[in-house]
């Protein structure tokens, strides 16, 4: 129609040309292998950018094509985030984590036509290399630019090529539509599904998840993401810091809480992201060194539920506010945030609290729905529970080459997250659980992530997981794997009893036998709970 708004390409080149323009000055700070710091700036970043660019062109790589990274958190995983989807090409960020068949099987999936890796992860590589069919170069990313001893071939040097590329500013024509980034979810269950994402959803997720009532990062916070840059667009940190010229602050390998503590304070960190380990880790050290993190006012929880007894250990005891998330790699990732509504500002704490510990309003941009067994529409009054139904412009139509999965997708486009939820008056999603976690007892549902939360608010717990096991009775019957603090009163089984008797029905507790103390709970790549490995357990 004449007169009509400018039809501008959302696109991720944008967004690193800006931060050369707009924040020149501002920082990023990486920790090396070694434990010494990098500092460089966006301008520095987005030169580097450009070069990489003219690296990635003679390495033979164009539109579409698809290049991987094997790496941890730093500047040169930052640099490859803007470089290859600024080329029209792909980042497939690989999960370090991942054990070798299922690596393999997703750099031969996604056909990555390079690999670009820390010179710290070449083992791994070397191991799948015989079976990778599409790989035809490896780049190796080392601290002095000094080449490892290695069998992967051909290998060049990431610092080498850059010295060796043209500073040529070369940006193709891109489209929104072009596809820029791919990530496989971890599966948990069956072969790993790739999530593609396009320039569009990227740049709208961006801006979404950056809202003030959403992440509310600005240009004076310091961001330190501790989720890692191989998983979930790194929940956008890169893409929202680009944009509002935050400063960066990337912890490199080292995630214990002893190192993180002063990096946070040196480097005035306000704000970091990370999944709930990462968080109940760091109150444990923080109360048995009696530090504190220095300027951090918020944290980003996310990536599976967090206890509510985190949220309020953090407030009344740090002053900070856990900012719970929920999201999924298919969403870009984030579908929804928890932040204090004004109404609830004079509710009394206890009620605050309970609020804060679900996983907040559906993001703008993110539809949501509720359904039962048969397809019906549930409604949002906290108490029906139903699968949750997604859709929005950063929502994935289709797994990438993966027709087996179509059934997570409703004809009506429509995508089936798997998670068992409720959403109550106030739009406030509840994670119940996700569909194959469920316990069947008697035939009634028992919502495992709720008995872990409540376990978890028992004095001297530390962590705890809870998965059904196979009874000939009741069909199923809970088991809670609880792992204590090592400095508290250890609590036995009937206290932990008691005080899910305050949370559950008779019926649902589980048995003093059924409580079953471990010293650590097994972890999924990206650090949940491994409930398939405790259940094998249970076998
Ligand atoms: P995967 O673990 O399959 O790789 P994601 O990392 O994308 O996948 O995880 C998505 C899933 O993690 C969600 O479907 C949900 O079950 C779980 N999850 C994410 N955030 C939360 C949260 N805050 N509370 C409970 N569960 C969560």
């Amino acid at each position: 129609m004449d007169g009509l708004i400018m039809d501008y390409q959302l696109t991720i080149d944008k967004m690193i040309k800006r931060a050369n323009r707009v924040f020149p000055d501002k920082e990023i700070v990486s920790v090396l292998p070694s434990g010494a710091k990098h500092r460089y700036t966006y301008s520095d970043l987005y030169r580097r950018t450009v070069r990489l660019m003219n690296v990635l062109r003679g390495l033979g790589v164009g539109r579409g094509h698809r290049v991987a990274t094997f790496m941890w958190n730093d500047y040169r995983h930052l640099e490859l985030y803007f470089a290859i989807p600024s080329l029209g090409a792909v980042t497939h960020t690989l999960n370090i984590r991942l054990f070798s068949e299922q690596l393999s099987y997703i750099v031969n999936h996604a056909e990555d036509m390079v690999i670009f890796a820390d010179a710290t992860l070449l083992g791994p590589l070397e191991e799948i290399a015989p079976q990778l069919k599409s790989v035809r170069q490896y780049v190796v990313v080392s601290e002095e630019g000094k080449m490892p001893e290695t069998s992967l071939s051909p290998l060049a040097d990431y610092e080498t090529l850059m010295a060796d590329a043209e500073d040529d500013e070369d940006f193709p024509e891109l489209s929104e539509t072009d596809a820029c980034g791919l990530c496989y979810t971890s599966g948990t269950t069956g072969k790993p599904k790739g999530a593609l994402y396009s320039h569009r959803g990227i740049y709208v997720h961006t801006l979404m998840a950056g809202m003030v009532d959403m992440l509310g990062i600005g240009e004076r916070d310091v961001l330190l993401p501790v989720v890692p840059m191989f998983h979930a667009n790194a929940w956008s940190a890169p893409f929202i810091c680009a944009m509002v010229g935050a400063k960066l602050v990337y912890a490199g390998q080292n995630v214990q809480p002893e190192a993180l503590v002063p990096l946070m304070q040196e480097e005035g960190v306000t704000f970091a992201m990370g999944v709930p380990t990462i968080w109940s880790g760091m109150l444990q050290h923080l109360r048995q060194t009696g530090g504190n993190l220095g300027r951090v006012k918020k944290l980003v929880v996310g990536g599976s539920s967090v206890p509510r007894a985190m949220i309020e250990a953090f407030k009344r005891e740090h002053g900070i506010d856990i900012i719970h998330a929920w999201g999924m790699t298919e969403m870009s990732p984030l579908g929804s945030l928890n932040r204090l509504l004004g109404k609830m500002e004079d509710w009394p704490e206890d009620r605050q609290f309970g609020a804060l510990s679900r996983v907040g309003k559906p993001a703008p941009c993110v539809e949501m729905k509720i359904v039962d067994d048969a397809g019906r529409e549930l409604p949002w009054d906290g108490r029906s529970s139903g699968e949750l139904l997604v859709r929005g412009p950063t929502v994935i139509r289709s797994y990438y080459k993966n027709a087996e999965a179509a059934d997570q997708f409703t004809d009506d486009g429509w995508f089936r997250t798997g998670d068992v939820v409720t959403i109550d008056e106030n739009a406030l999603l509840q994670i119940t659980d996700r569909t194959k976690d469920l316990i069947k007892s008697g035939g009634e549902w028992i919502s495992s992530v709720e008995m872990e939360n409540a376990i978890m608010a028992c004095p001297g717990v530390m962590e705890a997981a809870v998965v059904a096991r196979p009874d000939a009775k009741w069909d199923e019957r809970p088991v809670a794997f609880v792992v204590r603090q090592p400095d508290a009163d250890p609590p036995q089984p009937e206290q932990i009893i008691a005080h899910l008797r305050n949370h559950f029905a008779k019926w649902q507790l589980p048995a003093p036998a059924d409580i079953r103390f471990i010293e650590h709970i097994p972890r999924t790549s990206v650090g949940k709970f491994d409930k398939k490995v405790l259940r094998s357990q249970l076998a």
